[in-house]
């Protein structure tokens, strides 16, 4: 039996090797399952395939716009050129982040960037130079890492692209979220610098800006200025996920 019962036990280890684990959920999978996901939370992710093509939000189908309500209402009021975002921000995705940033799964890194490169590649996003959004060097020193670098430097190593860490972030915004948006574009400005090398790096060039999570686009939209102020031709911008606009 106990020869029978280790059998069982190899096959198992074919199929589910000891530590593959679900990144959402914990549960033990299959080798090679896309983005290291089980299928319940693969199929309970919501991939934003309808997004507004400004600003990256979900446009509920039935809509059949363009722009979602905020972009149409504001035109021109986001200076980057496009974001997209992958995936609905909701309880699933709130705990995979969450996992990532704070529980430092810093190997998350690597299938995230999957999802990233995935999108990318369905919205022929065309970029020369990536470019993670930056903590502030109070925030890295508390936290160890960057989680939108360690995106950036694996979708850099998927699509063969170079990444470059040329921002810098001279204070923490963390108190954004309750601000309108004007107040928010007030608190922005000036937050983001470019270090001394990068003006060689960027000049007419198409630069992909990665972070974790879009909420109103004030952020990328001032790193956009930033960028464009530093020489940058055009500024895209790929998020992992974003909340929805109100309809
Ligand atoms: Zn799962
Ligand atoms: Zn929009």
């Amino acid at each position: 039996m106990d020869f029978i019962r280790s059998l069982a036990d190899a096959a198992l280890e074919l199929v589910f090797p000891s530590g593959i684990k679900c990144i959402c959920c914990g549960e033990p999978i299959p080798k090679g399952n896309t983005y290291s996901l089980c299928k319940h939370c693969f199929d309970s992710l919501r991939f934003i395939k309808n997004g507004c093509e400004k600003c990256g939000k979900p446009i509920p189908e039935e809509m059949h716009e363009r722009l979602c309500s905020s972009c149409m209402d504001g035109a021109g009021r986001l200076n980057f050129d496009r974001a997209v975002c992958c995936m609905e921000y909701d309880d699933l995705v709130h705990r995979m982040i969450y996992a990532f940033k704070y529980g430092k799964k810093t190997f998350m890194g690597k299938y995230l960037a999957g999802i990233i490169m995935d999108k990318l590649e369905y919205e022929q996003m065309d970029f020369e130079i990536i470019v993670p959004v930056p903590l502030s060097k109070k925030r890295l020193r508390a936290r160890g890492f960057n989680q939108a670098k360690i995106m950036a430097d694996e979708l850099s190593r998927f699509c063969k692209k170079p990444c470059k860490d040329i921002l810098e972030r001279t204070r923490d915004t963390d108190f954004l979220s309750g601000l309108s948006r004007y107040e928010r574009k007030k608190e922005l400005k000036g937050v983001f610098t470019l270090n001394e090398y990068s003006h060689n790096i960027i000049s007419n060039r198409n630069i992909l800006v990665v972070d974790d999570i879009l909420t109103t686009g004030s952020t990328s939209s001032e790193i956009a200025i930033t960028l464009k102020e530093g020489g940058a031709e055009g500024v895209y911008v790929i998020c992992l996920a974003t909340g929805r606009n109100i309809y």
